[in-house]
């Protein structure tokens, strides 16, 4: 019988997918641009499922069923591209592109633009859970059209992690919706990983705990509110030994953050959206100044810190404020994702049930975190929440938790910890709920040195003062 479906790609994710696929019962062609993997594949796990290898791209093709599926998992940018460009003309109206890889939703757009004129589907389909998850069950976003996305459901909804008996999967929207969410999961992913990373600074040099001892903290935290897949596997890494020294392993490990850019392109996006998504900036930026080994030697040691590097806290109690930092902070950085995520639907006339998103974050995605069930129930509550934070259930959360925030981002302050995840979380809650803000001197500032006009509080229209001259005040 003909293959149902195809991945092009048999890397470390699309050999995972493709035997995901295999393993559920469906029929699976596979190819990769060099032979070896397609090889290497059936020969491993040929026997997992019922696998069509093809050599190339017409063979691939011809050996799937009408409308053909077939999952791009190739290197983001340009290698997809060029697979779209060798399959396009080998498909037939009505035949179902779908790229799983990480690719910008811009591009996405553009991708799905150009195949929807040939009379073909193309679907940006966001997969999270890494290796292991395309394995076993990733979180899947895909976008797309309505059309497309009820002929792949049956296998993407079974190939997914479930939660309770559901599907981490779900139809984002249109064209580049799910590209859109599966990066924004990642810059939540970002904002997550620098405040965990914190909370264990903050407990090793003000309380000097061990890296054991920390281990410990975070086990205890994932038994809680915090529960996640985060928290765990920091549990996980700070326990680890180094083999050849005898040493913490996180010790041995050069203390310069990676990044292949998703965070970065989440930042950006917030920007040209308008949406302040401080958690996500600063975690990015937290990485850059950590590989920035040019500028750090410079300072490290020559720029004075504190004089009294020293807090006085008792152990238990700082413990807990940290824990309470964690999770408010943590609850800013996801506000400003779904605010950003929604910004971005009303943008691109996406749709994106914001409630839906957090369902399918809940299993196989690295972000995986009981606190989603929270976030899910919240939109529940109202699908038109303006921020999370100000829904009943965060709102108390965080008031109960805010007295041992401030608390911590004043410790870390006084002895010159660096928690930039912390403070900025803090400060977008205090301006989030304040009354009056400074933006009213600014604007007098733009109006004095611009002519940038500003607006009254008492009364409609724009004004300009005539600084220069008798500062009256004129209509704009
Ligand atoms: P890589 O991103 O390392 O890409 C390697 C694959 O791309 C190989 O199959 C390679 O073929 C193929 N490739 C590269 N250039 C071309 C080209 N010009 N034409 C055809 N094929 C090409 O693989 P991963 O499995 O790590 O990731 C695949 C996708 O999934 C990426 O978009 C990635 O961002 C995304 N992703 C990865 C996650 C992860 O945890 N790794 C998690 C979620 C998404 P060849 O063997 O011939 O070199």
């Amino acid at each position: 019988a003909p293959a149902q479906i195809a991945v092009t790609g048999l890397a470390v994710m699309g050999r995972n997918l493709a035997r995901n696929l295999a393993r559920n019962g469906f029929r699976v062609a596979v190819h990769n641009r060099s032979q070896a993997r397609t090889d290497a594949l059936i020969k491993e796990f040929g026997h997992e499922g019922e696998f069509t290898p093809a050599a190339d791209l017409p063979e691939l093709v011809a050996s799937l069923e009408q409308p053909r599926k077939i999952i791009i998992m190739v290197k983001a940018g340009e290698p997809t591209d060029a697979v779209i460009d060798e399959l396009v003309p080998l498909l037939d109206k009505g035949d179902i592109v779908v790229d799983a890889g990480n690719a910008h939703f811009a591009d996405t757009r553009r991708r799905e633009d150009a195949l929807r004129e040939k009379g073909l589907h193309f679907v940006g389909a966001g997969v999270s859970g890494g290796e292991e998850g395309a394995l076993n069950g990733p979180s899947i976003m895909p976008g797309g059209s309505p059309e497309s996305y009820a002929a792949l459901e049956p296998m993407l909804t079974k190939i997914a992690a479930h939660v309770n008996g559901e599907p981490c999967c779900v139809h984002v929207g249109p064209d580049g919706a799910g590209h859109f969410v599966k990066m924004l999961h990642n810059g939540i992913e970002y904002a997550d990983m620098q405040l965990i990373a914190e909370a264990y600074d903050l407990l090793r040099h003000v309380l000097g705990l061990s890296a054991t001892e920390i281990a410990g903290v975070f086990r205890e935290w994932n038994s809680g509110d915090l529960e996640s897949f985060l928290i765990e596997i920091t549990a996980e890494v700070l326990s680890q030994v180094d083999e050849s020294t005898g040493q913490p392993f996180v010790d041995m490990v050069l203390d310069q953050a990676e990044q292949k850019g998703t965070g970065r392109w989440t930042v950006q996006v917030a920007l040209d959206l308008g949406i302040p998504v401080s958690g996500m900036a600063e975690a990015v930026f937290a990485r850059s100044l950590s590989g920035d080994v040019v500028r750090r030697k410079a300072a490290a040691g020559v720029l004075p810190g504190p004089s009294e590097a020293k807090a006085d806290v008792d152990r238990d109690a700082f413990i807990d404020d940290v824990r309470h930092a964690l999770y408010s902070s943590k609850l800013v950085a996801y506000a400003q994702g779904f605010d950003a995520i929604r910004a971005a639907s009303d943008q691109y006339g996406w749709n994106i049930d914001l409630g839906a998103m957090a369902k399918i974050w809940r299993g196989g995605c690295i972000i995986r975190a009981r606190f989603l069930d929270r976030i899910k129930e919240a939109y529940d509550r109202d699908a038109n929440l303006p921020s999370l934070l100000v829904d009943d259930y965060f709102k108390d959360a965080v008031a109960n938790g805010q007295d041992a925030w401030r608390r911590v981002v004043a410790t870390a302050a006084t002895v010159g910890v660096p928690a930039p995840g912390f403070s900025a979380a803090l400060s977008y809650y205090d301006g989030l709920r304040a009354e009056r803000l400074p933006a009213a001197l600014i604007q007098g500032l733009r109006d004095l040195f611009g002519a940038h006009t500003y607006h009254r509080v008492d009364r409609e229209g724009a004004f300009h003062l005539d600084w220069s001259g008798d500062r009256k005040e004129q209509s704009a």
